[in-house]
């Protein structure tokens, strides 16, 4: 199969890391070309903030902003400057080789010079047979109440939402809007979240927690009717009666793909060297919250994006954009060390 080639920099990836990326990539006559990714259950072209609805804390919207609305304006920008948009995931990729190859998903391989890896990360679910069939089914549970939350499904009803951090604070407080209650489930007697978000839901009325309680199994054949819950201390069991079950428990990079190829952290985020954005391959750099899972901001994502398309440039420019160099030819000398675990 012959591997056409599309670019120099080729950025996997929609949020706000690849989008940022893309804006300086292709004003530096890089000539991007973004692989935004498909749609799945879990996963969305534009990321995480799609699922969103008001940013207040991106600067430069002091009445806040629709996620959805700032992606569509990242991506025009990007798009403004001459970048190329596929609507694809890239499946694999050979970074043993320069030029770079990477397998999209139904499309022919093509090869980059440079890569920008900035796909993000994805919902966890608890992992119950019962949860993963009602949300596949549409029955009643979501890891997005941003994006199902205001279905007529949910109305008026009582919602449990699981978690304890900044998520969980903030679905279950968008949830009031619509529920008759919204009951938080967490696993332990104090939540991770931040103060502010946590006391915003504390004081809501429509609000209650169950501490030191797990989901145990869903209840309901085609629609959600309740929990069984478990006491994390007792161990003893009970029902809840529920409409509706939003799970917030953090998330997972989207690493898969890459197969071992680059150096990764225990947890699947992509390792990069300290203050930087370089991964352990030369010319493959990583943006975004697939290496962050600390921060996990959009702004925070936007920066380290940019961070991704300086170094990009400065790496092909030093390399000489024609003059193929092969990336696994290049020392540890010439690069700083990778950040430790
Ligand atoms: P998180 O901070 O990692 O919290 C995950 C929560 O889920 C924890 O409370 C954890 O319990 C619980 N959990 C994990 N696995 C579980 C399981 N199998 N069963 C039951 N509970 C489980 O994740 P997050 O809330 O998604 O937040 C991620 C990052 O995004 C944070 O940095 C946060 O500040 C940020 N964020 C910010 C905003 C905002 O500022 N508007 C909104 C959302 C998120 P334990 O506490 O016991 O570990």
């Amino acid at each position: 199969m012959s591997v056409p080639t599309p670019g120099m920099v080729v950025i996997i990836g929609s949020g706000p890391a690849a989008w940022t990326a893309a804006i300086y990539a292709a004003r530096a006559n890089l000539e991007p070309v973004v692989y935004e990714g498909e749609p799945s259950r879990d996963m969305i072209p534009g990321g995480q903030l799609m699922w969103t609805t008001d940013i207040e804390n991106f600067p430069g919207f002091p009445e806040s902003v629709d996620g959805q609305e700032l992606m569509q304006r990242m991506k025009e920008q990007a798009v403004r400057f001459g970048t190329r948009v596929v609507g694809e995931n890239i499946a694999s990729a050979d970074l043993s080789t320069y030029p770079f190859k990477l397998q999209p998903s139904w499309s022919d391989g093509i090869t980059a010079r440079s890569v920008i890896i900035a796909t993000g990360a994805r919902a966890n679910w608890i992992g119950l047979p019962n949860e993963l069939r009602l949300a596949q089914n549409g029955g009643g549970v979501s890891a997005c109440a941003v994006c199902d939350g205001a279905l007529p499904f949910f109305r008026d009803k009582v919602l449990a939402v699981v978690g304890g951090g900044d998520s969980a604070m903030e679905e279950a407080t968008y949830l009031t809007k619509f529920a008759r209650e919204v009951v938080i489930v967490h696993r332990r007697d104090q939540f991770r979240a931040s103060r502010v978000m946590a006391d915003r839901a504390l004081t809501n009325p429509k609000i209650r927690v169950e501490w030191n309680t797990q989901v145990a199994e869903v209840l309901g054949d085609e629609f959600v009717t309740g929990l069984q819950l478990r006491d994390t201390i007792t161990g003893r069991e009970r029902e809840l009666e529920v409409g509706g079950l939003f799970v917030a428990i953090g998330h997972t990079p989207n690493t898969d793909f890459l197969h071992g190829q680059l150096d990764l952290h225990p947890n699947g985020y992509i390792k990069v060297f300290a203050g930087r954005t370089c991964s352990s391959v030369p010319g493959v750099f990583a943006a975004g919250d697939v290496i962050d899972d600390y921060y996990r901001q959009a702004i925070t994502s936007a920066g380290t994006g940019c961070m991704a398309a300086l170094e990009a440039e400065r790496w092909l420019s030093h390399h000489g954009v024609e003059e193929a160099v092969s990336p696994v030819l290049e020392t540890a000398e010439t690069q700083p060390a990778l950040t430790a675990d």
